[in-house]
């Protein structure tokens, strides 16, 4: 496989076209940042962390039944993913109350949410990633009625195999964002699925072992990142 142009640089990751056109390469960078790019900072190693972290879990989520862009990993930071016409929403699920579901309705963090909670976010940074529904998506075209359901489903099954993953090391598994794209038609999951972007606590001490600590200054990023992966065994 040979690596070609960038295509684009994102805030935490790039990435390469390649000479197979339905292939891309993503380029885990040690770059971090939160509040819509407001604070930004390099942690030495992360990217090599989430590049396996993400390795292991679009392999789990595959396994169990959820169609990924995942195909291989090509080295310590670089993992080969099926090109992908992305879908510009992000899918949330909630299993905890955190972040901004306690911001915007005044509820208290760590309460358990059951029935677990789904929102849609617009992928759009200078507009800081906007809530929309489903009435949204379909108007503007983002994506169809199937595939609205398709992503929910989706995205609920992957709550279903990674809750009980993370909980059999000790881990709560917080929340959690997906984007999903369509692969010659399907609807697939792309992106990533890190501590960047998912919330993991300890289940007895409730620690925070994810995004958070880099947000609230708590120290010991990647040293967390780390950690988890070795409890529910990434190999790194
Ligand atoms: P951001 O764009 O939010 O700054 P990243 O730094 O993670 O995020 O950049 C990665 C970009 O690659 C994102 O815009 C994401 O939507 C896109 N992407 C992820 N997986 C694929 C894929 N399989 N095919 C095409 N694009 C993808
Ligand atoms: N999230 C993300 N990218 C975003 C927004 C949110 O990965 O652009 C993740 C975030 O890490 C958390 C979940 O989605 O695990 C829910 O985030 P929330 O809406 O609480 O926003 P935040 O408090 O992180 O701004």
């Amino acid at each position: 496989m040979q690596k070609k142009d960038e295509l684009y640089a994102g805030k935490a990751k790039s990435v390469y076209a390649t000479d197979d056109p339905d292939r891309l390469i993503l380029l885990f960078r040690d770059d971090t940042s939160a509040f819509d790019g407001e604070k930004v900072a390099q942690l030495e190693h992360k990217g090599m962390v989430n590049n396996k972290f993400n390795a292991f879990i679009m392999q789990k989520l595959e396994a169990g039944g959820v169609p990924t862009h995942f195909d291989s990993l090509l080295s310590e930071q670089e993992s080969v993913v099926k090109r992908l016409d992305m879908i510009p929403v992000e899918c949330v699920v909630r299993n905890i109350s955190a972040g901004s579901l306690c911001r915007r309705l005044g509820v208290p963090e760590g309460k358990d949410l059951d029935p677990p909670t789904f929102e849609f976010f617009l992928k759009d940074d200078e507009r800081h990633d906007p809530m929309v529904n489903e009435y949204h998506i379909r108007a503007f075209g983002w994506a169809s009625e199937d595939e609205v359901e398709q992503m929910k489903a989706l995205t609920f099954k992957v709550n279903d195999i990674l809750k009980q993953l993370f909980l059999d090391a000790g881990l709560l598994l917080v929340d959690y964002k997906l984007e999903f794209g369509r692969f010659k038609g399907k609807v697939t999951l792309g992106d990533e699925f890190t501590p960047d972007g998912c919330r993991l606590w300890d289940a007895a001490t409730r620690d925070k072992l994810d995004k958070d600590r880099f947000r609230q200054g708590l120290g010991g990023v990647v040293e967390a990142y780390e950690a988890v992966a070795r409890r529910i065994g990434v190999p790194l």
